[in-house]
């Protein structure tokens, strides 16, 4: 299995280095170390301030957003473009970043910025600016906020994401590579743009023009850039039952027009279809059905386990 370059705020279970001298414990982080070459940083650090430290805030200034310490009256924008292109250019390649939530430096949305210097001035709200000068310099890059990936849906669309862009770096090297991406991602990138094959296959064409590799790579953060919804994700189970449909027996057929249905009423899970689908095409051992990662896109561990350290016990009567 691939390994992404992964990012991620420092004070995210790497190093006690928050404002307050703490560190964050997250599980998600804790579980991906196995899965992900992790690249740490925290950038406040990097500039030379101290952990613990006194506050910074993003202020406009001249219309623009500044890193500014109050108790100091230090404004601290150069200091961290100069220490972010620094750290950019150190690390050419990165397939995604996990930031700390609402920080000035790290935030990914719903970061304050202040209209002016002074209290009680009222905000706006805004990107870190750590982040966007990550997302400037790797403008495909796969981003969250430690907050948001909490949410099972959010996760399993940073997943898929982080994991099939650095399938498709890990592809870029050939134009053969890159059409086994196109057909290995096929039923997946179907369920988030049902033209989205099409579009790719169109663009290999181009393989050999110079600025192809960043087009295609653009198309495809374009292409997984939403969460699919459910109509999409009907359409493509039903496209793949059309490829095995032949062989089922009437019994299954009905079976999974039964499914189908329960599904469009949300009384099943899309992993309930897409077992079922996979469990024949390994029967009748239909491998361009098998090789989609549609079935797999991340490695399985990382699905939300089932928590074994909650007390589930029941009540004792
Ligand atoms: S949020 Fe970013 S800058 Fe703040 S402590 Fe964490 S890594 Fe450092």
């Amino acid at each position: 299995m691939i390994k992404p370059i992964l990012g991620v705020s420092k004070c995210l279970e790497f190093d006690n280095c928050r404002y307050d001298g703490k560190l964050i414990g997250n599980d998600f982080v804790r579980r991906l170390k196995d899965h992900v070459d992790f690249v740490p940083v925290c950038p406040e650090v990097g500039i030379g301030l101290g952990s613990p430290r006194q506050p910074i805030r993003l202020v406009k200034i001249n219309k623009e957003k500044n890193l500014y310490q109050p108790s100091t009256d230090e404004n601290l924008t150069q200091k961290m473009k100069d220490f972010s292109k620094k750290f950019l250019e150190e690390h050419g390649v990165l397939d995604g970043f996990i930031l700390k939530h609402s920080s000035p430096t790290c935030g990914v949305r719903n970061v304050k910025l202040y209209h002016k210097i002074g209290k009680a001035v009222g905000y706006d709200q805004t990107m870190g600016i750590f982040t966007e000068l990550v997302i400037k310099k790797f403008p495909t890059i796969v981003v969250e906020d430690e907050a948001r990936l909490r949410n099972p849906v959010l996760r399993d669309s940073f997943l898929t994401r982080l994991y099939t862009m650095t399938r498709l770096r890990e592809s870029l090297t050939s134009k053969d590579f890159l059409l086994d991406f196109c057909k290995n991602n096929e039923m997946l990138f179907l369920c988030y743009d049902h033209a989205g094959p099409k579009r790719l296959i169109e663009l290999l064409s181009s393989y050999s023009q110079k600025d192809f590799e960043q087009k295609f790579t653009a198309l495809v953060f374009e292409i997984l850039n939403k969460i699919p919804d459910s109509d999409s994700l009907y359409r493509t189970y039903a496209y793949i039952f059309s490829l095995l449909k032949d062989k089922l027996t009437v019994v299954e057929k009905d079976y999974f027009d039964v499914i189908q249905r329960d599904f469009s009423q949300s009384l099943v899970l899309p992993s309930q279809i897409s077992t079922l689908l996979y469990s024949w095409a390994l029967r009748f051992d239909i491998k361009s059905i098998i090789s989609q990662t549609i079935f797999e896109p991340y490695p399985k561990k990382l699905v939300q386990e089932y928590s074994k350290n909650r007390d589930y016990s029941l009540l004792k009567l």
